[in-house]
């Protein structure tokens, strides 16, 4: 009597125990070192040096990329000093209009002083 072949595990090849390092993106290739920034590992393909330190290729483009902010909040940012200068000229012209307006409407005899003899009955 024969025990059933699926109890018995078949024998794994030595490849699948011990695997050696493979490159993230080339199945195929052997890993030569591993980026400093994301971790994996990397074929000599697929990694850059820069600035003495290994990186793979999509961390290596984000490293290097200028850094661009987006261009509506750019235009926004540089809208906010023109609209807070012209309110600050609008209020200052307001004021000034408020003050002429205030000064116009005193009667000119307030400068001659007897408005006041007028309000204390002399
Ligand atoms: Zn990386
Ligand atoms: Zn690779």
């Amino acid at each position: 009597m024969n025990p059933p072949a699926a109890i018995i595990p078949p024998p794994v090849p030595a490849r699948a125990v011990a695997p050696r390092r493979r490159c993230v993106r080339h199945e195929e290739r052997e890993a030569v070192a591993r980026c400093v920034d994301c971790g994996g590992g990397f074929c000599r393909e697929c990694i850059t040096e820069h600035e003495n330190r290994l990186y793979c290729a999509p961390c290596f483009a984000r490293r290097t990329a200028p850094a661009t902010p987006k261009p509506a909040r750019r235009s926004w940012s540089g809208l906010r000093p023109l609209l807070l200068g012209a309110g600050s000229v609008f209020c200052l012209v307001l004021g000034f209009y408020l003050l002429g307006r205030v000064l116009a409407s005193i009667p000119s005899d307030f400068h001659d002083g007897t408005i006041w003899r007028e309000a204390v009955g002399r």
